[in-house]
Protein backbone atom coordinates (compact mmCIF):
# COMPACT_ATOMS: atom_id res chain seq x y z
CA UNK A 1 0.00 0.00 0.00
CA UNK A 2 1.32 3.86 -0.70
CA UNK A 3 2.63 5.46 1.70
CA UNK A 4 -0.14 8.34 1.00
CA UNK A 5 -3.09 6.12 1.46
CA UNK A 6 -1.45 4.38 5.03
CA UNK A 7 -0.93 7.79 6.46
CA UNK A 8 -4.82 8.78 5.44
CA UNK A 9 -6.38 5.74 6.81
CA UNK A 10 -3.93 6.56 10.03
CA UNK A 11 -5.35 9.63 10.65
CA UNK A 12 -9.12 8.44 9.89
CA UNK A 13 -8.98 6.12 12.69
CA UNK A 14 -7.36 7.70 14.98
CA UNK A 15 -9.00 11.21 15.03
CA UNK A 16 -11.92 11.66 16.98
CA UNK A 17 -14.77 14.21 15.37
CA UNK A 18 -12.29 17.11 14.37
CA UNK A 19 -13.60 21.10 14.68
CA UNK A 20 -13.28 21.87 11.25
CA UNK A 21 -11.88 25.29 10.85
CA UNK A 22 -14.18 26.67 7.80
CA UNK A 23 -14.09 30.99 8.84
CA UNK A 24 -12.65 33.21 10.96
CA UNK A 25 -15.88 34.36 12.21
CA UNK A 26 -16.21 32.09 15.86
CA UNK A 27 -19.93 32.20 15.89
CA UNK A 28 -20.22 30.90 12.20
CA UNK A 29 -18.07 28.62 12.64
CA UNK A 30 -19.54 27.31 16.02
CA UNK A 31 -22.72 26.86 14.15
CA UNK A 32 -21.13 25.19 11.41
CA UNK A 33 -19.23 22.55 13.45
CA UNK A 34 -22.60 22.20 15.24
CA UNK A 35 -23.86 19.71 12.83
CA UNK A 36 -25.94 17.35 15.65
CA UNK A 37 -28.25 20.06 16.36
CA UNK A 38 -28.16 22.53 13.23
CA UNK A 39 -27.45 20.20 10.29
CA UNK A 40 -29.33 22.37 7.78
CA UNK A 41 -26.28 25.15 8.62
CA UNK A 42 -23.34 22.36 7.25
CA UNK A 43 -25.76 21.78 3.55
CA UNK A 44 -26.50 25.34 3.40
CA UNK A 45 -22.83 26.16 3.40
CA UNK A 46 -21.61 23.52 1.12
CA UNK A 47 -24.19 24.52 -1.52
CA UNK A 48 -22.83 28.26 -1.71
CA UNK A 49 -19.18 27.06 -2.02
CA UNK A 50 -18.85 27.87 -5.84
CA UNK A 51 -17.14 30.12 -8.18
CA UNK A 52 -15.64 32.57 -4.97
CA UNK A 53 -13.15 31.90 -2.06
CA UNK A 54 -14.39 29.11 0.02
CA UNK A 55 -13.99 31.75 3.31
CA UNK A 56 -16.39 34.32 1.78
CA UNK A 57 -18.92 30.99 0.96
CA UNK A 58 -19.09 29.36 4.16
CA UNK A 59 -20.08 32.18 5.80
CA UNK A 60 -23.20 32.93 4.00
CA UNK A 61 -25.59 31.13 6.08
CA UNK A 62 -24.09 33.10 9.22
CA UNK A 63 -24.86 36.50 7.59
CA UNK A 64 -28.36 35.28 6.33
CA UNK A 65 -28.92 34.62 9.89
CA UNK A 66 -27.82 37.51 11.19
CA UNK A 67 -29.81 39.71 8.68
CA UNK A 68 -33.44 37.60 9.50
CA UNK A 69 -32.50 37.05 13.20
CA UNK A 70 -33.12 33.28 13.17
CA UNK A 71 -30.92 30.01 12.40
CA UNK A 72 -34.04 28.14 12.81
CA UNK A 73 -35.06 25.99 9.72
CA UNK A 74 -39.01 26.35 10.25
CA UNK A 75 -38.42 30.08 10.38
CA UNK A 76 -36.42 29.81 7.65
CA UNK A 77 -38.58 28.44 5.60
CA UNK A 78 -41.25 30.83 6.12
CA UNK A 79 -39.05 33.56 4.30
CA UNK A 80 -40.04 34.26 1.00
CA UNK A 81 -37.83 33.33 -2.44
CA UNK A 82 -37.47 37.33 -3.44
CA UNK A 83 -36.38 38.01 0.40
CA UNK A 84 -33.50 35.73 -0.06
CA UNK A 85 -32.76 37.59 -3.57
CA UNK A 86 -33.06 40.91 -2.24
CA UNK A 87 -30.73 40.42 0.98
CA UNK A 88 -28.21 38.65 -1.40
CA UNK A 89 -27.76 41.46 -3.73
CA UNK A 90 -28.06 44.32 -1.23
CA UNK A 91 -24.97 42.98 0.68
CA UNK A 92 -23.51 41.13 -2.23
CA UNK A 93 -23.17 38.08 -0.41
CA UNK A 94 -21.96 36.08 -3.65
CA UNK A 95 -20.75 36.47 -7.04
CA UNK A 96 -23.80 35.21 -8.62
CA UNK A 97 -26.39 36.68 -5.94
CA UNK A 98 -29.52 35.94 -7.78
CA UNK A 99 -28.69 31.91 -8.69
CA UNK A 100 -27.29 31.67 -5.19
CA UNK A 101 -30.25 33.15 -3.45
CA UNK A 102 -32.36 30.93 -5.23
CA UNK A 103 -30.46 28.11 -4.24
CA UNK A 104 -30.22 28.85 -0.74
CA UNK A 105 -34.39 29.12 -0.91
CA UNK A 106 -34.25 25.82 -2.50
CA UNK A 107 -32.28 24.23 -0.37
CA UNK A 108 -34.18 25.05 2.64
CA UNK A 109 -37.86 24.26 0.99
CA UNK A 110 -35.85 20.59 0.17
CA UNK A 111 -35.20 19.97 3.33
CA UNK A 112 -38.55 21.19 4.86
CA UNK A 113 -40.02 18.71 2.65
CA UNK A 114 -38.39 15.95 1.72
CA UNK A 115 -36.74 15.90 5.49
CA UNK A 116 -39.27 17.19 7.18
CA UNK A 117 -36.88 20.00 8.43
CA UNK A 118 -34.22 17.84 9.61
CA UNK A 119 -31.05 17.90 7.16
CA UNK A 120 -28.97 14.90 9.24
CA UNK A 121 -31.50 12.85 7.34
CA UNK A 122 -29.43 12.81 4.88
CA UNK A 123 -26.50 10.99 6.40
CA UNK A 124 -28.15 9.41 9.46
CA UNK A 125 -28.75 5.59 9.93
CA UNK A 126 -25.09 4.49 7.68
CA UNK A 127 -26.04 5.18 4.21
CA UNK A 128 -23.88 4.38 1.38
CA UNK A 129 -21.84 6.90 0.59
CA UNK A 130 -23.29 6.95 -2.89
CA UNK A 131 -26.84 7.67 -1.28
CA UNK A 132 -25.47 10.61 0.37
CA UNK A 133 -23.72 11.60 -2.52
CA UNK A 134 -26.90 11.41 -4.44
CA UNK A 135 -29.02 12.96 -2.05
CA UNK A 136 -26.88 15.61 -2.15
CA UNK A 137 -27.49 15.89 -6.16
CA UNK A 138 -30.70 16.21 -5.33
CA UNK A 139 -30.21 19.74 -4.26
CA UNK A 140 -30.80 22.71 -6.81
CA UNK A 141 -28.08 23.80 -7.78
CA UNK A 142 -25.70 20.85 -6.52
CA UNK A 143 -23.18 19.22 -8.71
CA UNK A 144 -20.80 16.71 -7.85
CA UNK A 145 -17.71 18.47 -7.17
CA UNK A 146 -19.82 19.95 -4.03
CA UNK A 147 -21.96 16.58 -3.15
CA UNK A 148 -18.54 14.61 -2.78
CA UNK A 149 -17.15 17.04 -1.01
CA UNK A 150 -19.82 17.20 1.37
CA UNK A 151 -19.68 13.45 1.99
CA UNK A 152 -15.68 13.97 2.63
CA UNK A 153 -16.05 16.47 5.08
CA UNK A 154 -18.62 14.15 6.48
CA UNK A 155 -16.79 10.71 6.84
CA UNK A 156 -13.26 12.23 7.57
CA UNK A 157 -14.06 15.19 10.09
CA UNK A 158 -17.00 14.91 11.68
CA UNK A 159 -16.94 11.20 11.70
CA UNK A 160 -20.51 9.90 10.46
CA UNK A 161 -20.61 6.82 9.62
CA UNK A 162 -21.38 5.61 6.23
CA UNK A 163 -21.50 1.73 5.28
CA UNK A 164 -18.97 2.12 2.57
CA UNK A 165 -16.33 4.82 1.10
CA UNK A 166 -16.34 3.98 -2.09
CA UNK A 167 -17.91 6.38 -3.62
CA UNK A 168 -16.25 9.67 -1.77
CA UNK A 169 -13.45 11.03 -4.19
CA UNK A 170 -10.86 12.96 -3.43
CA UNK A 171 -11.51 16.31 -3.58
CA UNK A 172 -8.46 18.24 -5.43
CA UNK A 173 -7.25 21.70 -4.44
CA UNK A 174 -4.54 23.71 -4.86
CA UNK A 175 -2.27 21.59 -1.96
CA UNK A 176 -3.75 18.32 -3.71
CA UNK A 177 -2.47 18.73 -7.30
CA UNK A 178 0.75 20.12 -5.66
CA UNK A 179 1.37 16.84 -4.00
CA UNK A 180 0.31 14.39 -6.86
CA UNK A 181 2.41 16.30 -9.78
CA UNK A 182 5.33 16.08 -7.34
CA UNK A 183 5.12 12.85 -6.58
CA UNK A 184 4.58 11.71 -9.67
CA UNK A 185 1.22 10.08 -9.05
CA UNK A 186 -0.17 12.19 -12.16
CA UNK A 187 1.96 13.89 -14.84
CA UNK A 188 2.33 17.76 -14.94
CA UNK A 189 -0.33 18.54 -17.14
CA UNK A 190 -3.03 16.79 -15.55
CA UNK A 191 -6.16 18.11 -14.52
CA UNK A 192 -9.05 17.44 -11.30
CA UNK A 193 -10.48 14.47 -12.80
CA UNK A 194 -6.71 13.15 -13.80
CA UNK A 195 -6.42 13.08 -10.04
CA UNK A 196 -9.69 12.01 -8.88
CA UNK A 197 -9.47 8.89 -10.74
CA UNK A 198 -5.54 8.54 -9.60
CA UNK A 199 -7.12 8.68 -5.80
CA UNK A 200 -9.35 5.65 -6.34
CA UNK A 201 -6.71 3.72 -8.11
CA UNK A 202 -4.61 4.15 -5.29
CA UNK A 203 -7.22 3.16 -2.59
CA UNK A 204 -10.72 2.26 -4.28
CA UNK A 205 -12.51 1.63 -0.77
CA UNK A 206 -12.14 5.29 -0.24
CA UNK A 207 -10.46 7.21 -2.88
CA UNK A 208 -11.36 10.68 -0.57
CA UNK A 209 -8.90 8.82 2.26
CA UNK A 210 -5.59 10.78 0.60
CA UNK A 211 -7.54 14.60 0.92
CA UNK A 212 -5.98 14.36 4.54
CA UNK A 213 -2.64 12.97 3.85
CA UNK A 214 -2.11 15.67 0.71
CA UNK A 215 -3.34 18.38 2.47
CA UNK A 216 -0.92 17.84 5.35
CA UNK A 217 1.99 17.13 3.30
CA UNK A 218 1.50 20.43 1.27
CA UNK A 219 1.03 22.30 4.05
CA UNK A 220 4.27 21.13 5.86
CA UNK A 221 6.42 19.90 3.92
CA UNK A 222 5.96 20.68 0.06
CA UNK A 223 5.00 24.11 -0.08
CA UNK A 224 4.99 26.20 -3.20
CA UNK A 225 8.31 27.20 -3.25
CA UNK A 226 10.89 25.44 -1.12
CA UNK A 227 9.93 22.12 -0.25
CA UNK A 228 11.14 20.55 2.66
CA UNK A 229 12.10 16.91 0.72
CA UNK A 230 14.30 15.75 3.47
CA UNK A 231 12.13 15.84 6.38
CA UNK A 232 8.91 15.13 4.25
CA UNK A 233 7.27 12.25 5.87
CA UNK A 234 6.73 10.89 2.60
CA UNK A 235 10.13 11.71 0.71
CA UNK A 236 11.04 7.24 0.04
CA UNK A 237 7.92 7.31 -2.27
CA UNK A 238 8.25 10.79 -3.92
CA UNK A 239 9.72 11.23 -6.93
CA UNK A 240 10.36 14.96 -6.39
CA UNK A 241 9.31 16.46 -9.30
CA UNK A 242 9.54 19.84 -8.72
S1 LIG B 1 9.44 14.65 -0.82
FE1 LIG B 1 9.55 16.79 -1.43
S2 LIG B 1 8.49 16.93 -3.37
FE2 LIG B 1 7.92 15.00 -2.42
S3 LIG B 1 6.02 15.42 -1.36
FE3 LIG B 1 7.68 15.65 0.11
S4 LIG B 1 8.23 17.83 0.03
FE4 LIG B 1 7.00 17.38 -1.80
Amino acid sequence: MEKIVELGLERFKEQNRQKVHFVNDKTANNLLNDIDNNPHVYVLACLMDRQIKAEKAWIIPQKIFDIFTTNEIDKLSEIDKNNFVEEFENNKLHRFNKDMAEIFYAAIQHIKNKYNYDASKIWKDKPSSALVIYRFLEFKGCGIKIATMAANILARQYKIEFSDYYSIDISPDTHIMRVMKRMGYVSNDSNREMVIYKARELYPKFPGIIDSSCWEIGRQFCKPKNPDCDNCIIKEQCKKII
